[in-house]
């Protein structure tokens, strides 16, 4: 089922799907079945997770013979654990403007799905990507958005020395945190950016259906472009939905499109409906060294999709009030998707973002982060920043928008050290 729909028909086909999924599936309990919000049907309602799971046929993923064990599994897709929506900056160039709405727009035109973009594995993996290597170009040949790239590079990384150390092998790194407006989003894509300026081949999965990590990259994402939703719901190749990043070398981008906002009920009556991003990116013949997933701000299907797919869990906190709220709904979650779905999954990387340092409260957030999660915590904390906000306006990340200011510089650092820590951690294992 694919269409658009407004807002209100959402609502009415997510009130049909609550009778539908109660039918299909067993109850997890009176209590797991209390909506968090009243409109939206109860996780217990379509997490039900063992009778649509063909186990036998899936190895691997683990038993869903206890459900009862997933009443405990606080999912819910509402925009956000207080119901406020996404959080701005004040006098930041808002964004997060809600789903497109297109009431009574003709259905969505044929789509022709681009040409695979399978990068070249040009580089083996192992090798080290100096500055030199990764982005050099002549200046007479660049179109105007590979020179702001180069630029970029050359602003930030003017002695060509720091290095971004490809991993040995690829990551999937899920960036989540069920509250909106925290900075998931301006994390994924600048850091991305950012090491894919430095060499490393990186995909982003935009699994939003705000669509906000397909703005920022400016990828095309209005209704009828191939994206996330056909791989989920429909089981598309991966690499028909991927598209490249203008200006961005080694940079893809699948993106999201309102249709998404339909998945996460969709998605319930689909077979294996927790592993179907996984499934697919396995499928995927292409390359990547880096593969994001920028989360939706809730614990749906869609979240867990993301959870199922990965096997690291990034997390940006917000250094501002109830920072540590819902963080441990999250971490509660993570450990159940481990013990039932991914072994493999781990929560290896925390993001101070928004950290303005005159205030005191944002010194206090980022201690009590720190004492929470050790040395997950990077040592690079994101300033507040206008010139990040400003940037997914322009349709750019900061990094390329003004790579000069503290906001491009702090994520460029943090880019560096998640791939230097992510090379040191592999070595270790081995
Ligand atoms: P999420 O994906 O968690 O909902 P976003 O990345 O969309 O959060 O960020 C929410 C808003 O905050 C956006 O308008 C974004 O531009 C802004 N923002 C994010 N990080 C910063 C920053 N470091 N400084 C200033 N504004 C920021
Ligand atoms: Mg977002």
């Amino acid at each position: 089922m694919r269409d658009n729909a407004s807002c209100d028909e959402l609502g009415l086909r997510q009130a049909e799907a609550g009778p539908v999924s109660r039918e299909t599936v067993p109850l997890l309990g009176d209590a797991a079945s209390q909506s968090r919000n009243g409109d939206w049907p109860s996780i217990a309602d379509y997490v039900g997770w063992a009778p649509l799971y063909p186990s036998s046929a899936d190895p691997g993923f683990g038993s869903p013979e206890s459900p009862s064990s997933f009443g405990e599994l606080d999912i819910y897709p509402s925009a956000n654990v207080d119901g406020t929506g996404t959080v701005y900056e004040r006098g930041a160039v808002a964004v997060d403007e809600g789903l497109p709405l297109t009431d009574g727009a003709p259905a969505a035109p044929t789509r022709h799905a681009p040409p695979p973009p399978l990068p070249d594995s040009v580089v083996p993996a192992d090798t080290e990507v100096t500055m030199t290597d990764a982005y050099v170009s002549r200046e007479t040949e660049d179109p105007p958005l590979a020179m702001e790239a180069r630029r970029a590079v050359q602003i930030l990384n003017p002695s060509g020395e720091v290095t971004m150390p490809r991993p040995p092998r690829r990551r999937i790194i899920s960036v989540s945190n069920q509250k909106g407006g925290v900075g998931k989003t301006t994390t994924a894509v600048n850091i991305a950016v950012a090491l894919a300026l430095h060499g490393n081949r990186v995909l982003v999965i935009d699994l939003d259906p705000q669509g906000n990590a397909s703005t920022g990259l400016n990828v095309p994402h209005h209704a009828g472009v191939p994206d996330i939703y056909d791989c989920l719901i429909d089981g598309a190749p991966l690499d028909d939905v991927t598209q490249p990043v203008e200006g961005i070398p080694n940079l893809w981008a699948i993106p999201a499109t309102i249709d998404l906002a339909g998945a996460e009920i969709e998605l319930v009556s689909v077979v294996a409906r927790e592993s179907r991003l996984r499934r697919a990116i396995e499928a995927s013949p292409s390359q990547y060294d880096y593969i994001f997933i920028d989360c939706p701000p809730s614990l749906g299907l869609l979240t867990v999709n993301a959870l199922v797919a990965c096997e690291e869990v990034l997390i940006p906190i917000q250094c501002e009030y109830y920072a540590l709220e819902g963080v441990q709904a999250l971490t509660a979650n993570i450990d159940l998707v481990r013990a039932h779905l991914n072994p493999n999954l781990d929560i290896t990387t925390v993001v101070l973002t928004m950290y303005d340092r005159r205030t005191r409260l944002a010194d206090l957030v980022e201690q009590d982060v720190r004492k929470h999660f050790g040395p997950k915590v990077l040592d690079t904390v994101i300033p507040r920043n206008v010139r990040v906000s400003e940037a997914p306006s322009y349709s750019q990340s900061v990094m390329t928008y003004d790579p000069g200011s503290r906001g491009a510089v702090s994520y460029f650092e943090a880019a560096r050290e998640i791939a230097v820590r992510g090379a040191e951690q592999t070595g270790d294992e081995e």
